[in-house]
């Protein structure tokens, strides 16, 4: 069976890789840090655990399915919890959303603020239902896009406003601010302007309702530690500590790897890592006609993060698992962060407090918390050598004495900050953005980068900046779409 490097171990590396070793495949996958995981790496520190990324888990059917091709069940893995409500939305005049799957007590949610959106609840779950099924039940997120798919799917596409951006889909339902901000953000998980990003995006909130949103016990890590043992247990070769500095190319054929400065030849390489760093720094100009060094500084990049992991000996029952606390403004917040690229003086967090759930996170009687304030990428001129400090303190001080966690500061045992700057170093994210390409019209579907490159035989991505994009259902359908892409270049059946 045919040989295969997969270059980074995120969540599409790691699904891919035992995925493709299912099957019979020979897989390699090298990761340069000591530990896999990418963006879902945890920390551990004074006895606070903290899952450095991703926090929520929306599809747990999508996840089964890597073990079900595995003929495993991830029962036996990892532990999944359901999470009521889902999160809270706290508004800049402390009202709130507690956001959930139940239609009653939804629409409830809604008619707080305007009756008439509560009475169209259903009509615009109905909408994003359509969504889903193209993308999700037609399989349409897990096959690599090609012009005869984009031939097929146009009809329903603009029968469906999928052109739209989010935002416009979401006002032709509801008319609050509050309520157009509750189904219109959450575009924002996957790195994309709510004000731009295509309304494909919109089935978010209709895999929300159906599948719900779960914990892994442990953290997220627990879930990149299940993949990681999975693919072991399908006696695949797990190599840390080996950033790849080359896929060798041969007359148009990707002919293996250079680690370490040992050149390893493999049938085919997937690059998991960035999209950009994988071209700009991995292979040759002169391999690449598509993608030149120019139309891939050209492209469009997500925001990054800046990120606050706070221990603290004391809880905050205001806070629940998931809650966002947002600011006054919305459409101009986002256009500082996506376009001016400034950090404002204003802000809108998104805090992981796991310790409401699972005790195991942090000392009894304390609060593991993350608070996540989206901020521009590395082309933003802003030092975060300086800045990384004062805006922490800024945060803190909104956190205890305006939306009122008490004492939060002499409570602290455990500070560490995060800017883009540290994504652009533990993952390699081109100019930090840490969802890799922003999932805009003209860089979705056909016109994102392609699974099986376009540029080299024998060479594909998986991950955040392929099809269909990044956050965790979306890299693990990539996973597959790509597994696709490469059974069916090396001709392989199906071993299951
Ligand atoms: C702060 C934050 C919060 C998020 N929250 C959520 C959430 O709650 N829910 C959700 O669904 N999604 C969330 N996301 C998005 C989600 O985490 C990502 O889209 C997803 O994890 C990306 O996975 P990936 O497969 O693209 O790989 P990545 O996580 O990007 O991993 C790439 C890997 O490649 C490795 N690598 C890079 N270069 C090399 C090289 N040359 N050699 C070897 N290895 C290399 C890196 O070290 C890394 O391990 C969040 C993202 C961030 C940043």
């Amino acid at each position: 069976m045919a040989t295969i490097a997969v270059i980074g171990s995120g969540f599409g590396g790691l699904s891919l890789a035992a995925r493709l070793q299912a099957r019979g495949f020979d897989v390699t996958l090298f990761e340069k840090n000591e530990h896999v995981g990418g963006h879902a790496y945890q920390m551990k520190k004074n006895g606070y655990t903290f899952d450095l990324g991703p926090s929520l888990i929306t599809s747990p059917g999508i996840i089964k399915d890597i073990f079900k091709a595995a003929n495993k069940r991830l029962e036996d893995y990892v532990e999944l919890v359901p999470l009521d409500p889902f999160y809270r939305i706290y508004f800049h005049d402390g009202t709130f959303t507690d956001y959930q799957g139940d239609t009653a007590e939804m629409k409830r949610q809604l008619g707080k603020f305007d009756e008439h959106d509560a009475a169209n609840y259903e009509r615009f779950i109905k909408f994003a239902g359509k969504i889903h099924h193209k993308v999700i039940v037609e399989g349409l997120g897990k096959k690599p896009f090609d012009l005869a798919t984009m031939l097929k799917f146009t009809p329903a596409a603009t029968r469906l406003m999928v052109p739209l951006p989010s935002y416009t889909a979401v006002r032709r339902f509801f008319r609050h601010p509050k309520n157009v901000f509750t189904f219109s953000f959450n575009t924002l998980f996957i790195g994309g302007n709510p004000f731009r990003s295509p309304s494909v995006y919109l089935m978010i909130p209709y895999l929300e309702k159906e599948e719900g949103i779960w914990y892994s016990k442990g953290g997220m890590y627990s879930l990149v530690k299940a993949m990681e043992k999975l693919f072991i247990d399908l006696n695949g070769t797990l190599r840390t500590n080996s950033p790849v500095a080359k896929i060798t190319v041969e007359n148009g054929v990707a002919t293996g790897v250079v680690v370490n400065d040992e050149h390893l030849k493999f049938d085919a390489v997937v690059s998991n890592a960035h999209f950009a760093s994988t071209h700009l720094d991995l292979i040759d100009r002169s391999a690449r006609r598509k993608w030149s060094d120019r139309k891939v500084k050209n492209m469009d990049y997500s925001m990054s993060a800046f990120m606050l992991y706070l221990g603290v000996k004391k809880q905050y029952p205001k806070m629940l698992h998931h809650t966002l606390i947002i600011a006054k403004r919305y459409k101009q917040l986002i256009y500082d962060i996506f376009d001016r690229k400034i950090l404002a003086d204003d802000f809108s967090l998104y805090c992981h407090v796991p310790t409401r759930t699972d005790k195991s996170m942090a000392p009894e009687g304390c609060e593991s918390m993350y608070v996540l304030a989206p901020v521009p990428n590395l082309l933003a001129k802003i030092n975060w050598d300086d800045m990384a400090r004062p805006f922490a303190e800024r945060i803190i001080n909104f956190l205890e004495h305006e939306f009122g966690l008490t004492d939060l500061k002499e409570n602290l045992e455990v500070m560490e900050i995060f800017t883009p700057n540290d994504f652009e170093s533990l993952c390699n994210d081109y100019l930090g953005s840490a969802w890799g390409l922003e999932p805009k019209l003209t860089q979705t579907a056909i016109f994102r980068p392609k699974n099986r490159s376009e540029d080299i035989k024998n060479f594909y991505l998986v991950g955040a900046s392929t099809h269909p994009g990044a956050g965790v259902p979306g890299v693990l359908l990539s996973a597959e779409a790509t597994e696709n892409a490469i059974v069916q270049d090396f001709n392989t059946q199906p071993e299951k």
